[in-house]
């Protein structure tokens, strides 16, 4: 799948080991892949926008084909912005399934060329996701094998109080 481009969409407030393993197994299969995070106005997210590009930037630094960047609206809109065939997103354990089927769904009819792809991280990472990382650090718990070690400094550094 070296001529597909694909965009991994998400809200990445706190990047964990779990998105970069997605990363990692979705810059080897697709031959450029955008890792692109929302614009959400309505939550009031931890890290700022800008602070999880950075985030993200330093994680991906090891895949070449691996770009950063930053999306509003609908995601069909700015896929066909791109130019962009897949979706990728990421699917731990049944509980995520219902709503990812959903949105691929919606998304489908939205457009029918837009495929979505799911991968599943490795099993150590399964449990893992931001909220339950930000949960941690806010009550001072060990962070550490949860994110990558950029994630971790950045964390400790915030006033999580
Ligand atoms: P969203 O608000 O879009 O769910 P997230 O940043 O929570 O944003 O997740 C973005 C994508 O990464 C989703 O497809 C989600 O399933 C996936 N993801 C999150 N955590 C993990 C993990 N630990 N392992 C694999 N995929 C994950």
């Amino acid at each position: 799948m070296k001529d597909v481009l694909a965009i991994y969409p998400g809200s990445f407030d706190t990047v964990t080991n779990g998105h970069l393993d997605l990363i990692e197994r979705g810059a080897k299969i697709f031959g450029r892949l955008i890792v692109s995070v929302l614009r959400n106005f309505d939550k009031q997210p931890l890290f700022t926008l800008d602070e999880r590009v950075e985030m993200l930037r330093e994680v991906s630094r090891p895949w070449p084909n691996v770009e950063i960047d930053v999306f509003g609206g609908l995601l069909v809109d700015y896929a066909r912005l791109r130019e962009a065939n897949v979706i990728l997103r990421g699917i731990r354990a049944v509980s995520d399934y219902e709503y990812e089927l959903q949105m691929a769904m919606m998304n489908r009819k939205l457009n029918p060329n837009l495929e979505t792809v799911f991968m599943m991280p490795a099993l150590s990472y399964s449990y893992l996701s931001s909220r339950l990382v930000r949960e941690i650090a806010r009550l001072g718990g060990p962070i550490a094998g949860l994110v990558p070690a950029a994630v971790e400094e950045r964390l400790r550094a915030k006033d999580l109080t």
